[in-house]
């Protein structure tokens, strides 16, 4: 039987095979310098030799096709993604940005072309950060921000990074001298599912990503009075827990109606925690992110200002730590236009949107010029494993990409 699509039967069955390897027999888990990275990365290079590239673990461990250009010197456009999973994961969240362009490039060696440019495809260690803790590393060594510091970051069975660098057969002290020369790498584009439900929403396989949202988080604690819940009159309570509830619902209110803005309080914790005391502590965590940190930055400003209404409203003390702040990354606007010129070029309508998610690309713009395109996933699901993707919108997606990297012209 002749296969239904020019590319999407293979690359299913490529990710099926890539999302069986699994330190874990139920479910699927591929960390950080393990047996199945290296035989997810063994069974990328051999794809990526059968599609006529030059392959190469470099010393980050990352694995590197290249498809060799006309003109020997011109920066490369390079093209890929992450190949290890969260704990419990789907199989298409990173594979797909790596699979894809080895598709790309297996079509471009199979009619002959070469492109003006080299294309280099990674797979990249490490982007969750599952097993030390510390995501992205393996783009951080490419984009030349790799911190030797993270080396020290331990594992549950309480090994270092730098002694499983060591045991992997890589030197810990070689791990930035991949890093690349700035002007060398013409660009950076990541192919990724949205991992949210916007796409679907909209009817849409495929979407341009106009930034990579900064996110900040706080830590708040809220100190009021605890005391017994029978005996203390309602307007005589200095309870925190509902400074804290109050406090939510502003961040769902204020977040509400802005595009790309979005908050969450995803830990609360009531004190002393006993049904029969009213809460005199309350400790919550908010996660606000944007498309653009001035967006974001306002939101925060106008939260921490009400809390602190809330607080004295209520007579409680509060507190307010910042636990983590990154920095918007904005898509180059001439890769956005290439993207969707390409998306449109199958025929199909397409949308811009920011990515909540940290990727790959937002340590490569310490490099280069970034752009990503997003496909649909079935019910925005992901880190899950009913992370589900439709086999037309690998086809298209694989054509866009092509597309784009055939008509891929340098940017300023
Ligand atoms: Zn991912």
């Amino acid at each position: 039987m002749a296969a239904a699509f020019r590319f999407a039967d293979r690359m299913l069955a490529q990710l099926d095979a890539l999302g069986r390897i699994s330190e874990h027999s139920d479910f699927l888990l591929r960390t950080f310098l393990t047996p199945e990275q290296k035989a997810a990365h063994e069974q990328v290079a051999q794809w990526m030799r059968e599609a006529g590239m030059d392959v190469e673990q470099d010393t980050a461990g990352n694995v590197v096709g290249r498809y060799a250009g006309a003109g020997a010197d011109a920066p490369v456009l390079m093209l890929g993604s992450h190949l290890d999973t969260v704990r419990n994961a789907g199989k298409y969240d990173g594979m797909l940005g790596v699979i894809a362009p080895i598709a790309c490039v297996a079509d471009l060696h199979r009619r002959g072309v070469r492109l003006p440019h080299a294309i280099e495809v990674v797979g990249f260690v490490n982007e969750e950060g599952t097993r030390f803790g510390s995501p992205m590393t393996g783009s951080r060594a490419i984009a030349g921000t790799f911190d030797p510091a993270m080396l020290q970051a331990r594992d549950r069975q309480g090994v270092s990074m730098g002694e499983a660098y060591k045991a992997f057969g890589l030197d810990p002290d070689r791990i930035g001298a991949c890093a690349r020369p700035p002007g060398k790498v013409a660009a950076f584009m990541e192919l990724h599912i949205e991992q949210g439900p916007v796409l679907e929403h909209n009817n849409l396989a495929l979407g341009v990503v106009t930034a990579i949202s900064g996110a900040r988080r706080h830590r708040v604690e809220i100190v009021g009075l605890a005391g017994h819940a029978g005996t203390v009159p309602m307007g005589q309570r200095q309870d925190a827990l509902l400074a804290a509830a109050e406090v939510a619902l502003c961040i769902e209110r204020r977040c509400t109606g802005t595009p790309t803005l979005v908050g969450t309080v995803g830990m609360m914790e009531a004190l002393p925690g006993a049904m029969n005391v009213i809460p005199g502590k309350a400790v919550f965590s908010v996660d606000i992110r944007a498309g653009d940190d001035a967006t974001r930055d306002a939101a925060i400003d106008d939260v921490l200002g009400e809390l602190a209404a809330i607080c004295g409203r209520r007579k409680l003390q509060h507190s307010v730590t910042e636990l983590y702040r990154s920095t918007a990354t904005p898509c180059h606007p001439a890769l956005m236009q290439m993207a969707e010129d390409a998306i449109r070029a199958q025929g199909i309508d397409t949308m811009r949107l920011p990515s909540g998610a940290g990727h790959d690309a937002a340590t490569m713009a310490d490099l280069c010029p970034i752009g990503m395109i997003f496909m649909r996933c079935t019910r925005g699901i992901s880190h899950n494993p009913l992370e589900a993707v439709l086999p037309e919108d690998v086809e298209l997606a694989t054509t866009a990409l092509l597309r784009f990297v055939e008509d891929f012209r340098p940017v300023r």
